[in-house]
């Protein structure tokens, strides 16, 4: 670690390896109070993946108190609930067709003790919803099995009362992993050797998409690094949820850190230390996978030989890759138009616009007056119109002139509301203080960052 530590921070002329990504493994943390704000998905990134959810054991505090913790045994509940010493149990998945009490039957039950055991259960959940495959750990004294993630339903036949039914919670331990690392060629593939998380990962370049070109302006030597929250289930260790909570990046002579906040009604979303929003009124390229072949700029035609002004970037893309658009608005036009081929033009707000040509298809439902939302599918690279090869071409218009879509401004979304600033705050020491406490210091973020107005 402490050699990983000085590669970060040395001016060391050694070639940076992906041996020196430094990673910090999972430590338990405490389970009662959640060190950071977690929940709902940010409907400021709700594009394109899927947002993580998490079963937050925290936003039901009183439960905690209320139900008594699942065991890892059926035995061990049994003894706890009715003082017996249970049997053998065994595991049975509830099969095509079957019922709970042809399952029971399966395992020995009596039908006095089914029908009991039935009665029992109808009252906590009901049995309409349990699926194919749902398993079920059987002892002679009772059952358990769970309709929904973090809790069981004990089913135990008590010497005095008779057979009852009782709601547990399993136990959920919480991770805290923090990473940083230094990229070799693939920031991916940097981060993937490092150990993160697939699914954190994932939400870190959606985060950093907004500001980041991760294919163009990413090189060897810039760092990354990011702090995620894994759930795991107490009992059997599969992972309930991850959440990000902290992206950063080093570019060159750049910084970008984002703080995930989870605040009320409309503030929740991402931002920089100072509050502004992660997200961007337009993404900075509308299209994945495309390699850069023309900038934006003078250059000879390459069909009429003329020399022209370029107002705008292509993409060279194989025919078919998906064209989003790049931020929320309405479409101003779509169609043929004629060297452009087919093409779509959106309005974003009264100063940007944005247009895409020679596509091969425009997506069906994408018309004239059409709201879209940033990151959906409006057409899909061609070749269409006064074009050499399937690309796409694409113009950002700033009050009705083309600018250069690479370098441009873009204007940041909200900022954080005054009445959230100082939870925000707080959230961010928190973070702060969790990296600390992994015996690192987070280098994004510290500074103004990029593209911020
Ligand atoms: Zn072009």
């Amino acid at each position: 670690m402490a050699q990983a530590e000085a590669s970060l921070y040395s001016e060391s002329s050694e070639p940076v390896t992906l041996h020196n990504v430094a990673y910090a493994p999972m430590e338990p943390v405490f389970q009662a109070a959640p060190a950071l704000p977690t929940g709902r998905p940010d409907p400021a990134l709700a594009y394109p993946a899927a947002p993580v959810s998490i079963s937050l054991p925290a936003s039901k505090p009183a439960l905690t108190e209320i139900l008594p913790k699942s065991t890892k045994m059926i035995a061990d509940m049994i003894r706890q609930q009715a003082g017996l010493v249970s049997g053998d149990e065994k595991i049975l998945r509830l099969r095509a067709g079957e019922g709970i009490g042809a399952l029971l039957r399966r395992a020995g039950y009596s039908a006095n003790d089914i029908a009991s055991a039935i009665e029992a259960v109808a009252d906590k959940v009901s049995l309409h919803r349990l699926q194919i495959g749902s398993v079920f750990q059987v002892a002679p004294e009772g059952f358990r099995f769970s309709t929904k993630p973090g809790r069981d339903i004990y089913v135990i036949n008590h010497p005095e009362s008779g057979w009852l039914a009782l709601s547990a919670l399993r136990p959920v331990d919480r991770y805290i992993s923090f990473f940083q690392g230094v990229i070799d060629d693939s920031i991916y593939r940097a981060a993937m050797l490092a150990g993160v998380s697939e699914v954190a990962f994932n939400e870190y370049t959606r985060v950093m998409g907004f500001s980041v070109d991760f294919q163009r302006e990413v090189r060897t030597g810039d760092r990354f690094e990011l702090l995620y929250e894994v759930e795991r289930d107490g009992i059997d260790g599969k992972v309930i949820g991850v959440q990000l909570h902290y992206a950063g990046l080093l570019l060159s002579g750049e910084q970008l850190g984002f703080f995930r906040y989870n605040g009320d009604g409309n503030a929740f979303g991402w931002y920089d230390e100072n509050g502004n929003s992660a997200a961007r009124t337009l993404i900075r390229t509308p299209i994945s996978g495309a390699r850069l072949s023309s900038s934006f700029g003078h250059r000879k035609h390459p069909v009429s030989g003329f020399n022209a002004m370029h107002k705008g970037v292509d993409f060279a893309a194989p025919r078919g890759t998906p064209i989003i658009a790049a931020g929320s608005g309405l479409v101003l036009e779509a169609g043929w138009k004629g060297s452009f081929g087919r093409y779509i033009r959106i309005r974003h707000n009264a100063t940007y616009d944005t247009a895409y040509a020679h596509m091969a298809r425009i997506a069906p439902h994408i018309r004239q007056g059409t709201r879209v939302k940033q990151g959906e599918v409006i057409g899909y690279v061609g070749s269409t119109g006064r074009s050499t090869g399937a690309h796409l071409h694409y113009e950002v218009i700033v009050n009705n002139r083309q600018v250069n879509p690479m370098t441009v401004r873009l204007p940041t979304s909200e900022r954080i509301d005054d009445q959230h600033l100082e939870a925000f705050k707080a959230t961010v020491a928190a973070i702060d203080s969790e990296v600390l406490s992994h015996g690192k210091v987070r280098f994004a973020g510290a500074v103004p960052t990029k593209n911020v107005q």
